[in-house]
Formats: C-alpha cells, structure tokens, sequence
C-alpha cells in the first residue's frame, strides 16, 4: 500500500551461483520473485536498475562477473530481451550510474515480477567460491489513475469523479 502518491521503492533480490563444491556450468539461471505487495488500484513504475556481483564475502567480484538479466512481468519479459550486466557492474562499482530504463516497466496488481540472472560462463570450481549478483529496481509505487468520462478531470481509478462526481471507472 502507498503511503504516499506516488512513493519511492527499490526492490533488492540476491542470485547465489556456488562453485564451491562444483563446476557452475555455463547457462545456469537463478531466479528470484519479488513481492511488491500493491493494493487492486495500485502499480508499480520501475526507473532503473543496478548490479552488483561479488565473492563470497560479498567483496566486488573483478573475475567470473560473466552475468546476463532477465525482468519477468506477469507472463512476459521487459524489456524483451536478456541483457548483459557484467559491464553495469562494472561501472557502478567504478562509480558510474544506475541503469535507466528509457520507459518505466510497469507492475500491475497481482503479476508477478520475477529476475533471472544467468551465468553466461561456467564458474571453475574453487573451496569456499561463489558469486553473489544483487540487484536493485529503482521504482516507484503509485495509485492508478484514470481521466473521468464526464469533465476529464484525472482521479484514482475506482472512485467517483470528485470533481462532477461521475461514476466510478
Ligand atoms: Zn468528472
């Protein structure tokens, strides 16, 4: 629910590849849901996303950062394609900025919105190695709104026209 309209989020998700024990073969995705608890009449604009890759010890990663995401919104990808993110990674760690997206992705109430991070490399096996990929979704969550049939005016969806008090739409 917001608190505010519309009110700033940023959703953190955490994709462990281990090698560890074994090879982490080229391909290998890892998926992680994100729950953006919004209400029926709420949605969420995501702005920019951010990458960091790391060891174990959550240290900035300099090797095997070969890393490509996928956003899942209700039943499709947004963008439509994979893209690379070792080079992200980099820059950020580097100082750079955040990735934005040209258009926000936009959340409706109820789709799941899912990341998957996929190893485009394998990852040799090493005591105690792992990359971790976390990942940030700079967004904001907002009420929907729609123009009122009657006079235009711009009001919540699923509330009265405050200003002719037409229907709900
Ligand atoms: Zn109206």
């Amino acid at each position: 629910m917001a608190n505010q309209d519309p009110q700033p989020e940023i959703y953190t998700t955490r994709h462990e590849f281990d090698a560890s024990a074994a090879i982490v073969p080229a391909g290998t995705t890892v998926t992680v849901s994100i729950y953006t608890n919004q209400a029926n009449n709420e949605e969420v604009r995501l702005y920019a996303v951010a990458v960091r890759i790391t060891d174990e010890d959550f240290a900035t990663a300099t090797t095997d950062t070969d890393f490509a995401l996928t956003i899942q919104c209700g039943p499709n990808n947004v963008p439509s394609n994979q893209f690379d993110i070792a080079w992200l990674a980099n820059t950020i760690a580097n100082g750079g900025e955040t990735l934005a997206f040209p258009s926000p992705i936009l959340v409706l109430f109820q789709q799941p919105l899912s990341l998957i991070v996929e190893s485009k490399s394998a990852i040799a096996t090493v005591a105690d190695k792992k990359r971790w990929v976390i990942v940030d979704l700079i967004g904001e969550l907002a009420i929907q709104k729609v123009s009122c049939r009657g006079c235009g005016f711009v009001h919540p969806r699923n509330s009265r026209c405050p200003d002719c008090a037409g229907r709900p739409q």
